[in-house]
C-alpha cells in the first residue's frame, strides 16, 4: 500500500514505492558499482585502473567517460552480457520498475568468438530467463542501438538484426535506439536507417538535440518522425523546432542527472529543460540514461523532478502512470500496466478515506 500524505514535499521513499516505467536505459551505463566490482575482482588480469570507479558519486565528467571505457573492457563475452543484463533488470525491479526498455549496441568481438547475433541472444535470453525465474515481476523489452559514431554498414547490420528479432522475439525486441557521440557531424547518413526502421514497423527512440547547434540535424530527424525523443536538451533554441515538437506531441525522455553530469544542463534542477516542457503539458517520461555511471536510480530521478516542480504525491504518481502510453509495446501490455497503477491507487484512496475519517472524528471531539 502506498502511504499517502497530505503535506507537500515528495520523499525518496515515496518515489521508491510507486510503480514506475523506465524507457531510456543503456545496458552498459546501467551497470551498478556492485556489478562492476564483481567483474573487476574477476578480471585482475586486465590490469584496469580503478581510480574512476573508486570515486563513486564524486565522479567528474572525465571520470564518467573513463567508466564507460572500464565497463567496455569488462563486458567482453556473451556469458558476461547475460549476467550483467540480469543484474540490471534485478536492480530496476528492486527500485519499483514494472516495465523496462533496455538499449545496447550489438557488438562482435573476434577474440571471444562473439558475433552480433550471439550478443543479441545473450541479452534476449537474460530477459526471458529473468522473467521466467522471477514470477513475472517486471516486463522488459530490448531496443538494439544504432551508434552514430560507427559506420553506416554497422548501422544497417543492426537494423537488420532488430527487424529479424522483432519477428522471432516479438515480445522482446520492439524498436531501435539511435545514440552515440552527439558531436559527430555526419548523422545525415543514418536517415535511411531510421526511415527503414519505420518501414518495417519498428518503433524508434532517437537521441536528439543533445548538444548545442544541431538544429539542421534535429529538423531532419524530426521529419521521420521518431516515436520518442531522447534528451531534447536544446530543442527550444529554435522557434520552428520548438513549435513543431510541441505540435507533434512526441514524448521526451528526461534524464536530469545524466544531463548535469555531462555538462549539457545547468546544475540547478529547476533550470532543466524538462521543467519548461512539462509546463507546456508536453508529454515527458522520467528516465535514468546510465544509472550506474551517473550514480542515480529511477526513484532518485522522480525525487528530483517532483521536487523541482513541487508536485504532490498524486501528481507524481500520475506522471509515472503517464509513461505507460509511450512504451514500445502492444495494447495488452499497456492494459496490464494500467491495472498495476490502478491497484496502487486503490490502496491510496483507502488511505485518504482513513485519514479523512480520523480528522472528522477529531473535529467532532
Ligand atoms: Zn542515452
Amino acid at each position: 500500500a502506498i502511504l499517502f500524505r497530505m503535506q507537500s514535499g515528495i520523499t525518496q521513499e515515496f518515489c521508491q514505492q510507486i510503480p514506475k516505467v523506465e524507457l531510456h536505459a543503456h545496458l552498459n551505463g546501467s551497470l551498478s558499482n556492485k556489478t562492476i566490482k564483481k567483474l573487476l575482482d574477476r578480471r585482475r588480469d586486465l590490469k584496469i585502473s580503478t581510480a574512476a570507479f573508486e570515486k563513486g558519486e564524486q565522479r567528474t565528467m572525465g571520470d564518467c567517460f573513463e567508466m564507460f571505457k572500464v565497463i567496455h573492457s569488462l563486458v567482453d563475452s556473451t556469458e558476461v552480457i547475460y549476467e550483467v543484463t540480469k543484474d540490471v533488470i534485478e536492480e530496476f525491479s528492486a527500485d519499483g520498475v514494472k516495465y523496462l526498455e533496455l538499449r545496447s549496441t550489438p557488438k562482435g568481438l573476434v577474440e571471444s568468438g562473439m558475433d552480433k547475433r550471439r550478443y543479441m541472444d545473450a541479452v534476449v535470453g537474460a530477459i526471458r530467463d529473468y522473467k521466467h525465474d522471477n514470477d513475472d515481476v517486471i516486463d522488459v523489452k530490448f531496443l538494439p542501438s544504432i551508434d552514430r559514431g560507427r559506420s553506416i554498414k554497422d548501422a544497417q547490420e543492426n537494423l537488420k538484426l532488430a527487424e529479424e528479432y522483432s519477428i522471432s522475439c516479438e515480445d522482446i525486441v520492439t524498436g531501435i535506439d539511435f545514440s552515440g557521440n552527439p558531436y559527430t557531424t555526419d548523422a545525415a547518413k543514418f536517415m535511411p536507417v531510421l526511415q527503414g526502421a519505420q518501414r518495417v514497423g519498428l518503433k524508434s527512440a532517437v537521441h536528439l538535440s543533445e548538444v548545442k547547434d544541431r538544429s539542421d540535424e534535429t529538423r531532419m530527424f524530426l521529419s521521420v518522425p521518431p516515436d520518442r525523443i531522447g534528451h531534447g536538451t536544446f530543442l527550444t533554441d529554435e522557434e520552428d523546432v520548438k513549435s513543431s515538437v510541441l505540435e507533434s506531441r512526441i514524448p521526451i525522455e528526461v534524464c536530469v542527472s545524466s544531463n548535469i553530469a555531462s555538462n549539457t544542463s545547468p546544475p540547478e534542477h529547476i533550470k532543466h529543460h524538462s521543467v519548461w516542457w512539462m509546463g507546456q503539458e508536453h508529454p515527458c517520461v522520467v528516465c535514468t540514461d546510465d544509472k550506474g555511471v551517473f550514480s542515480t536510480g529511477l526513484s532518485s530521478e522522480y525525487f528530483i523532478i517532483a521536487n523541482a516542480l513541487s508536485l504532490s504525491e498524486e501528481q507524481t504518481l500520475k506522471l509515472s502512470e503517464s509513461a505507460i502510453d509511450f512504451i514500445f509495446a502492444d495494447e495488452n501490455m499497456k492494459a496490464k500496466l494500467k491495472q498495476i497503477w490502478k491497484e496502487s491507487k486503490k490502496d491510496e484512496v483507502l488511505e485518504i478515506t482513513f485519514v479523512t475519517c480520523l480528522s472528522c472524528l477529531d473535529m467532532k471531539n
